[in-house]
């Protein structure tokens, strides 16, 4: 055993233990694990099974007359000699050859040049591969390989399930699983669980001790499964915990105002808005109204396509709280579309004695000083804005609902800062947070799962259809060809582009695209450019222009994702729609087919990476927002969680989703059960300590405890 402190394994430095040469510690880091307890942590991605190692003769004799075979075979022999075969740009080649009594063996590893840093003649090693022959001579491509050393002890019986770790250039996956092997036992004696006997046998799952036992050192896969699925439950347990204790604090600890709510309030607004709510506007404003009469905070996610009509939505809620004399606030997550939102207000509200303003960074800093002295007034009702509002100076006297249009973008954590003058510390405002992608629901129970959910699952009257069309760059003249027929019977289009400035990789900027178009294909047009560089000054006559009608065609980059409405607009058509994003895609298609016409959407691009096909493929074929939200998900794989980027929340280790959904209910069902009967955790300081460690920081723990 190594030389360690026997008390303190899990706390031991790896490059402490024997056998770790400073450059090996120096990989190790790279893979995360600088300490035991990392290690311990750093567990095989997949199993192997041992068929117990050969030699030369007798891999030869298994081969037969074959050419090659797919099965693993393992060598046992001894490298006499190696050198570098070809090496072009990325791609090379390493020969080697193996040689012993028995038998002649060829070596060949492409792509992996430091395999030659490491290997070295007179090299006693175990090859891990499949064998082919080539002339006649036996050989073995890009096989896995380690070095065989005298202390050797980690002889496997065949039929034993071998790990193999997540690895890298400085060491090799069989090294890493010698060292756990060494350390193993000691340290997962150490390892305390945080999960009370009487839940584990309800689980029916192992301690955490055995689980790690078992995930490094299975005897067969049913083991490992039960080691790792237990460890997946902690992970999932963890967040769902967390998620618990911020919505146990939210609704027993924190108080909102509780809001006026009646029919006279719903025909004043009635009155006001030029159409008719749809059945599923009148549903989600009667769930979010129901929230907002009573003095729990509200904190429910309003999911609803592109389009759907959420805006009205968010204004019931907003005026709600002005006819119970406070404030409202709604954030967006750029100017463009907090000016869209502004301007949607101000006009439905026109004549009205509720006052509205905006509040975005493009304020000279007078008017900024006066405004924020109004909102602490109260002399404003409705501030919409930019993350701009969320500044410590930003003081409302008694804001009642807090809105944010396209919560993705923000972090979690963004939201419900918001704050009143008052001096009650636990008075916080209703939030509703508004989104056109909706959450799969696979996901619906991990970050989010403290929101209430409303869906808008209709559209109102009078949409028409979208056809979007894949076309091939070259094809792209049709297209413009296209819009300006559209254009001269009196209907307006869009031209998205990837940038703003003209760049080798010869994607199509903004400004450069507007003369090319100009010139060429839509001569003639009125041609309008707005692009993320300019300010809300800069962009407003150009957007304003296109709105009433004077303006054909606007080329643009994606500032116009979101918020932009303009019915007459019919076409989109989307240069290099390969570099977006699907949710992008689906937003941005979404500007159109807001009129009486059908809507086009041309996406120009010939897409290379698989991924690429895959989204254009899924535009394609549907306009439907859940099924494109689901399929993002499973193009962009389960590692991207869906709004945890942004807020800094680590992917799981071992838990993958939506494969673990089931575990997930299982993980929520015991928090919430614990939360219920101990909402502080005062039942296993431990479990608490592991929570705050996990989540504490990214959920906002701290503010809770
Ligand atoms: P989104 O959900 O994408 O934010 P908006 O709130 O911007 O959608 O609404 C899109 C358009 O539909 C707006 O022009 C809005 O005035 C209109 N609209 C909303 N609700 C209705 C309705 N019930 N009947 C007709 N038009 C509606
Ligand atoms: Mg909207």
């Amino acid at each position: 055993m190594p030389e360690t402190n026997e008390k303190n394994m899990l706390r031991t430095l790896v490059s402490n233990l024997p056998g770790v040469t400073p450059d090996r510690a120096h990989a190790l880091g790279d893979l995360g694990i600088c300490t035991v307890a990392d290690l311990i942590k750093h567990l095989p991605s997949r199993y192997e099974t041992h068929h117990g190692s050969m030699t030369i003769e007798n891999a030869d004799a298994l081969l037969g007359e074959r050419e090659r075979m797919n099965e693993l075979a393992t060598i046992e022999t001894t490298i006499v000699s190696i050198k570098p075969g070809w090496r072009r740009g990325r791609k090379s080649r390493i020969e080697a050859t193996a040689e012993d009594d028995t038998g002649r063996l060829e070596i060949n590893w492409f792509n992996q040049p430091w395999v030659a840093k490491s290997l070295h003649p007179d090299m006693h090693v175990r090859l891990h591969g499949t064998l082919a022959r080539h002339n006649g001579t036996l050989q073995m491509n890009n096989p896995r390989w380690e070095e065989i050393k005298e202390d050797d002890n980690l002889e496997l019986l065949e039929g034993d399930l071998k790990p193999v770790y997540p690895a890298n250039e400085g060491i090799a996956s069989a090294h890493i699983a010698r060292l756990i092997e060494r350390v193993l036992e000691q340290s997962v004696n150490e390892i305390e669980d945080h999960l009370p006997e009487n839940i584990r046998t309800e689980l029916v799952m192992p301690t955490l001790s055995r689980a790690y036992s078992l995930a490094h050192h299975p005897t067969d896969a049913e083991e490992a499964k039960v080691g790792k699925r237990r460890i997946a439950f902690d992970e999932l347990f963890l967040l769902q915990l967390g998620v618990m204790v911020k919505r146990h604090h939210r609704r027993d600890v924190m108080h909102a105002p509780k809001l006026r709510w009646d029919n006279e309030i719903k025909e004043r607004i009635a009155k006001r808005i030029p159409f008719t709510l749809t059945n599923a506007q009148d549903r989600v404003i009667e769930e979010i109204a129901g929230d907002m009469a009573t003095s729990t905070p509200m904190n429910r996610l309003l999911q609803g396509d592109v389009g759907s009509g959420k805006t009205i939505v968010a204004l019931h809620a907003m005026l709600m709280a002005i006819t119970s004399n406070a404030q409202a606030a709604m954030m967006a997550p750029t100017e463009l579309l907090a000016e869209q939102h502004f301007l949607t207000i101000t006009n439905l509200l026109a004549g009205s004695n509720v006052t509205c303003a905006l509040l975005t960074s493009s304020l000279t800093a007078s008017d900024r000083k006066k405004l924020i002295k109004d909102i602490s007034e109260g002399s404003v009702d409705i501030v919409v804005g930019t993350h701009a509002l969320l500044t410590d100076d930003v003081v409302f006297k008694s804001i009642a609902i807090a809105i944010t249009d396209e919560q993705h973008r923000f972090g979690v954590q963004q939201r419900a800062l918001l704050r009143n003058k008052s001096d009650d510390e636990f008075a916080i405002p209703h939030t509703l947070v508004m989104t056109a992608t909706p959450i799969p629901r696979t996901l619906s129970l991990t970050i989010f799962g403290d929101l209430d959910v409303s869906t808008i699952n209709s559209m109102p009257p009078g949409r028409s259809p979208i056809t979007t069309k894949l076309v091939q760059p070259e094809d792209a003249d049709s297209v413009y060809t296209y819009v300006k027929s559209l254009v001269e019977k009196g209907q307006q289009g869009y031209v998205v582009v990837p940038l703003v400035e003209e760049t080798e990789s010869g994607l199509k900027a903004a400004i450069e695209h507007a003369e090319f178009l100009q010139q060429g294909a839509l001569q003639g047009c009125r041609v309008g450019v707005v692009h993320g560089r300019m300010n809300s000054e800069e962009r407003e006559p150009t957007m304003q222009a296109f709105r009433k009608g004077d303006i054909d065609v606007l080329v643009a980059t994606t500032v116009i994702e979101v918020g932009v409405d303009v019915q007459n607009a019919t076409i989109m058509v989307i240069e290099h729609a390969d570099r977006f994003g699907l949710a992008q895609l689906h937003q941005l298609r979404g500007r159109v087919g807001r009129g009486q016409l059908p809507g086009v959407c041309a996406l120009i691009a010939s897409p290379t990476t698989e991924d690429a096909i895959q989204r254009l493929e899924a535009i394609v074929e549907t306009t439907d927002g859940f099924r494109i939200a689901e399929k993002d998900l499973e193009i962009r794989g389960p590692g991207e969680l869906f709004g945890a980027k942004q807020s800094g929340i680590a992917p799981f280790k071992v838990a993958r989703l939506p494969r673990d959904f089931e575990l997930l209910r299982l993980a929520r069902v015991i928090a919430t059960s614990w939360i219920n009967r101990d909402p502080s955790i005062e039942e296993s300081p431990l479990l608490k300590a592991r929570l705050y460690k996990a989540y504490g920081k990214t959920l906002g723990l701290g503010d809770v405890a």
